[in-house]
């Protein structure tokens, strides 16, 4: 028999499913256990898709690039303590990568407080240096409060990670349905315009540039400004340079992509455009020697206080990237300009970029074996679909491949990003192949990733085989971190020692079959040590749709940076920044 409305019941664990789906959240990744279990439970009941992960750090990972991609917040949910603690990991790596992202944490029961209780930890307090907002409602009747002012502080301003601690007795108190208003969904965020004033000065000192370069960030990719940055670059001929995570907001093989050459574009520069792009280590801080000491910053960011760090810009343009490149367009339509495509400046990048493409081709051209990172990566940039997610981590194999792999789209390159995160790649990988049945049917993701940088999250592969994401995982494996042994080398090594006082720690084990992991699990598992098997299984790999696999790669464990000359400088790494 049906009860009366008035006296139906709902349990905490569905208020807080309701409060998230009427905020429009669409993804959940999480571990589930005590407290939890319920909430995903409540949220899958709802619709809200819930992605079952292994590990929380990769399940916040996963959370925080659905935010990026989306512009609307995944969630990740953790139990109370060590699971809490493992989801500290992507909150900092989000909230440094100015993503949105929410946190969910089960926590001990409030009647045990202070006693010892099972997992308890001051987590409100732990997360607080993680996110932009962290707080735990006072009852179930603030749940839905609570949950709208999260998702709206991950995504207006600057966005980034917010934490809400749900107490266990939460969970499964009953509550009467009426008692529980739910918020409307926020608004889309306010969109902010510069000053009239700055914008016809930053136009002016465009105007009067010898040296001109764009600089197009991640910031620029988040704020869906790909059209209005394309139409300012073609319009005024500038040349341009994505960060790493910035690649495809105007695709890489534009015309005006100076990529090639990045440092001389970055040390010769009289005037620089930054949309979105932080003057952090990534662009070696706006400083000489990489940069001229009077380069002009024209800093345009939606934060007021990242505005005139580390240099004192010349112009700064507060406010949204797409409605202030908007605002720089109309300057340039009231009083057409161009920069000429034929002066010294262009003639100079041209030069130096035809250079640096030659000397990486002939890295790629070479026959020997075992393979080189150039080899390996013109390879797969042949074969590599023009619409496709690439996901990237390690250290050489993420610089060398971001050298050689293009992005022809905005948001569909996903790496170890400002934080330099590794073990990022496979949660990234899982979101964007979610995100891609949903929004971009057809696309594929292939995630590039350095042998070391495949262990931090390797047991994703289960998870990948578990929702049967097509995803195409290419393991560089060179036998270590930076560097390793061929399989001689070590055992030579080893002869008269044991593994824990001789190995060098930047050794792995050589000649590890990582494509086993794809295959224990129903994926498919691919070795290859030649030129032509990778070719051939990465044909394989792109023709079936319907199975994720796994290609692992072997290429000189000895294989260093320095052998590999001249192009790299060109590129930002994290080797050089360590
Ligand atoms: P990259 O790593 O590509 O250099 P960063 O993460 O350093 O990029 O910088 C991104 C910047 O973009 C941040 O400073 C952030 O405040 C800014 N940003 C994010 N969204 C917007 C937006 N919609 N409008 C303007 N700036 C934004
Ligand atoms: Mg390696």
């Amino acid at each position: 028999e049906r009860r009366h409305r008035s006296e139906e019941q709902v349990s905490g664990a569905k208020v807080i499913a309701q409060a998230l789906k009427t905020q429009n959240v669409e993804y959940m990744f999480g571990v589930v256990g005590i407290p939890v279990t319920e909430i995903a439970v409540a949220a899958q009941e709802l619709g809200i898709r819930y992605i079952g992960m292994r590990n929380e750090q990769a399940a916040c990972y996963a959370a925080s690039a659905v935010g990026y991609l989306t512009g609307r917040p995944g969630v990740c949910l953790v139990v109370s303590g060590p699971g809490l603690i493992h989801a500290l990991g992507g909150m900092a790596n989000a909230n440094m990568n100015c993503w949105p992202l929410i946190v969910i944490g089960g926590s001990s029961e409030r009647s045990q407080e202070t006693m010892g209780a099972f997992q308890e930890f001051p987590q409100v307090e732990a997360c607080r240096l993680y996110s932009k907002f962290s707080a735990r409602p006072s009852s179930i009747e603030a749940i839905p409060t609570v949950i709208e002012k999260a998702v709206r502080s991950s995504i207006y301003g600057r966005p980034g990670a917010c934490y809400v601690d749900i107490p266990a007795d939460f969970v499964t108190l009953q509550m009467n349905v009426n008692s529980i208003k739910y918020k409307e969904c926020c608004m889309p965020p306010p969109v902010s315009m510069a000053e009239t004033s700055a914008v016809c000065m930053a136009a002016s000192v465009i105007r009067n540039a010898r040296q001109p370069l764009l600089i197009i960030g991640k910031g620029a990719a988040y704020a869906h400004a790909e059209e209005s940055i394309r139409k300012l670059v073609e319009q005024c001929k500038l040349p341009f340079l994505p960060t790493p995570m910035g690649k495809g907001v105007v695709p890489d093989n534009h015309p005006n992509c100076v990529s090639a050459a990045r440092s001389r574009a970055l040390q010769s520069a009289d005037v620089i455009v930054l949309f979105g792009a932080r003057l952090n280590w990534i662009l070696h801080f706006g400083l000489p020697p990489r940069y001229q000491p009077d380069v002009k910053f024209i800093q345009v960011d939606i934060c007021a206080e990242e505005l005139g760090n580390n240099v004192r810009p010349a112009v700064t343009l507060l406010g949204d990237i797409n409605a202030v490149t908007k605002q720089l367009l109309e300057q340039f339509d009231k009083t057409p300009w161009q920069y000429p495509p034929e002066s010294k400046w262009w003639n100079t990048l041209r030069e130096k970029m035809k250079n640096n493409e030659a000397a990486s081709k002939e890295l790629a051209s070479k026959k020997s074996l075992p393979m080189n990172y150039y080899t390996v990566f013109y390879h797969v940039q042949e074969q590599l679909p023009r619409d496709c997610f690439v996901v990237s981590e390690g250290a050489n194999t993420m610089d060398i491949g971001r050298t050689v792999l293009q992005n022809y789209l905005p948001r569909h390159r996903l790496d170890a990003g400002t934080f330099g995160t590794m073990g990022v790649g496979l949660g990234f990988a899982i979101a964007a192949a979610l995100v891609a049945k949903d929004r971009n049917p057809g696309e594929r993701v292939i995630c590039v990733e350095g042998d070391s940088a495949f262990g931090f999250s390797g047991m994703e592969v289960e998870t990948i085989c578990r929702y049967n994401l097509p995803i195409i995982l290419l393991i560089v494996n060179n036998n270590g971190i930076y560097q390793g042994f061929d399989t001689n080398s070590w055992k030579e090594m080893l002869k008269c020692e044991d593994a824990t006082t001789g190995a060098p720690p930047m050794c792995l084990l050589p000649n590890s079959h990582y494509e086993q992991v794809m295959a224990a699990f129903g994926g498919k598992g691919y070795f290859v040590q030649t030129p032509e098997e990778l070719q051939k299984s990465l044909r394989q790999t792109l023709e079936d749709t319907t199975k994720p696999s796994l290609i692992n790669i072997m290429i000189d464990p000895q294989a260093t940076r320095k052998a590999q000359i001249i192009a790299e400088m060109e590129s930002c790494n994290l080797q050089m920044a360590l």
